[in-house]
């Protein structure tokens, strides 16, 4: 038999944690997927659950000058709502799943899956964005790509749970998302591209990529993106076959029931292609 824990303070959540071998539940339309059973059975959970969705003072959205904060159980159709966040993330939200899913759905909950495909973190890569991490004994905070460390593999110990998520608050010149998939409401992406880029008096100043689904983890690379820093605009479009060799490299995606390797890498390299031909 399982054990149920319905958490009503952030307090009560880490302490619950702190006895060990508690799953945690936020939105649970991940974990409902995931321990589905047959119509008319309970959910087969196989751990003892925390519910955390209750938890109302993790249920928020702040800012200052510089980032803007999203706390843990904070719905994915309020962040897609609310102006402070950056407009690239919420473009990425406006395509994830249904209205009614993300009413219940989290943006914890999507990074915490770590699924190569969680639509959220290729907004979250490019942003270079933060999870704060608390147990009931310290907290820490880490880089959404370095808190990813595989399919489903994450930086988390048992007893510790993610309970904020930072966004730097940044300005571009121009932002691109686009997800590729079989329709644009509740289909998981076939792979995912965001680009956003600056240039100052001609001089690109800042240039960011990442792509979903095309790889174990979300693939970004800050050595090839500071390659192009410092040119002129036609100095980059003239540098497209570099680019496109330099990304051909590090996009290696498998074949599964959305899509097989061969479509993903081309899409994603004509994306990369139209993203700097277009500047
Ligand atoms: C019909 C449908 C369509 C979908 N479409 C999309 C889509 O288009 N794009 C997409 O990316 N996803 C999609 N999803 C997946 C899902 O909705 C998202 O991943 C959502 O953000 C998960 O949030 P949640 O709160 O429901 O997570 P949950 O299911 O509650 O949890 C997911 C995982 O995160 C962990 N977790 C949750 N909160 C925390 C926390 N605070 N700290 C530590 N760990 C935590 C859980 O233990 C679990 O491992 C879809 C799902 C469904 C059912």
């Amino acid at each position: 038999m399982v054990n149920t824990v319905i958490a009503k303070t952030l307090v009560q959540a880490l302490d619950t944690l702190k006895q060990g071998d508690y799953k945690i539940v936020a939105g649970g339309t991940d974990m409902l997927i995931q321990n589905r059973s047959h119509t008319g059975m309970p959910i087969a959970y196989k751990s003892n659950i925390l519910y955390v969705n209750l938890v109302k003072e993790l249920d928020f959205i702040s800012d200052d000058e510089n980032n803007v904060y999203i706390g843990a159980t904070c719905r994915l159709e309020s962040i897609l709502k609310d102006q402070r966040i950056p407009q690239i993330l919420r473009d990425v939200i406006h395509e994830m799943a249904s209205p009614a899913i993300r009413h219940t759905g989290t943006l914890a909950g999507n990074i915490a899956n770590a699924s190569p495909a969680g639509d959220s973190l290729v907004a979250l890569y490019a942003l270079d964005a933060q999870v704060r991490i608390q147990s009931a004994m310290h907290e820490r905070i880490v880089k959404v790509s370095d808190f990813i460390k595989g399919v489903r593999k994450i930086d988390l110990s048992p007893i510790e749970m993610i309970t904020e998520i930072i966004i730097p608050k940044l300005d571009f010149d121009n932002i691109y998302f686009k997800k590729v998939a079989p329709r644009l409401s509740d289909a998981i992406s076939k792979l995912s591209f965001v680009g956003a880029y600056s240039f100052r008096n001609n001089t690109l100043i800042d240039m960011r990529i990442s792509l979903g689904a095309v790889y174990m983890t979300v693939v970004r690379n800050r050595s090839i993106e500071k390659k192009y820093i410092g040119m002129s605009k036609e100095e980059f479009k003239n540098h497209i076959k570099e680019i496109l060799i330099d990304y051909s490299h590090i996009i290696k995606p498998i074949d599964d029931q959305r899509s097989n390797k061969e479509y993903r890498k081309q899409v994603a390299l004509n994306l990369i292609k139209a993203f700097v031909l277009n500047c």
